[in-house]
């Protein structure tokens, strides 16, 4: 099989690790967009993690003329009406860090209790051609509960206080191996990927 080029559309650097360690085994040449100076910063104007991950890959691929893998994920609270969502990364407000945004999470859910906490993460991957057309549309989800205080320093953003319920470990503590199979990007990954090399094989 030729080798494919893909540019993963994403400026979070341990998002971004994630996604090459998930893509690694496949004969996938991997960019991101920390190599390729002139690309451009989509906004993320979507209500959905589907529009927002179609905007990253078919903007940034028509902007760079080429195959990009767009990404858009976040963490929705049940007792929140499913909040932050697409808003994860701002959720705190401008200038939000994953530690003002777990501060405001944990304030937001201090009087909910265990048991009332459930969360899921979402991972929405969009892979768009350098016209812009959308060629593979997935996604998946990833359930726990979220905990009273952070545990584990694994992992980024909103994991040290995200439970497995059937590890009843946080993915702070679990780990990047443990997390790269259960987690939405990987739970979206195992969609993305017969179907990516299904692609690949049509291409030759
Ligand atoms: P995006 O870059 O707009 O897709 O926003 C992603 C945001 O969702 C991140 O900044 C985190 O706040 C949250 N998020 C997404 N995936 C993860 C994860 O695997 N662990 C922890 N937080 C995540």
């Amino acid at each position: 099989m030729k080798e494919f080029s893909l540019t993963l559309g994403t400026n979070n650097a341990k998002k971004r690790k994630e996604l090459e360690r998930l893509l690694a085994p496949y004969p996938i040449t991997l960019r991101s967009l920390a190599d390729i100076p002139n690309s451009i910063e989509v906004e993320e104007t979507g209500t959905t993690f589907e529009e927002n991950a179609i905007l990253k890959a078919r903007e940034q691929a028509l902007h760079l003329n080429c195959w990009v893998l767009g990404e858009d994920s976040g963490i929705s609270v049940e007792a929140l009406d499913g909040a932050p969502g697409v808003y994860s990364a701002r959720f705190s407000g401008p200038g939000a860090t994953d530690a003002s945004n777990n501060a405001l999470l944990l304030e937001k859910l201090k009087d909910v209790p265990a048991g009332k906490r459930t969360a899921w993460y979402t991972c929405h991957m969009a892979l768009s051609d350098p016209e812009g057309n959308i060629h593979i549309n997935c996604q998946d989800r990833c359930y726990g509960q979220i905990l009273k205080k952070e545990i584990g320093s694994g992992g980024f953003g909103y994991d040290p206080m995200f439970l497995l319920p059937e590890y009843n470990m946080t993915f702070g503590e679990l780990g990047d191996t443990v997390k790269s199979v259960l987690s939405h990007r990987a739970r979206a990954n195992r969609k993305f990927v017969p179907r990516l090399l299904s692609l690949i094989g049509k291409l030759e």
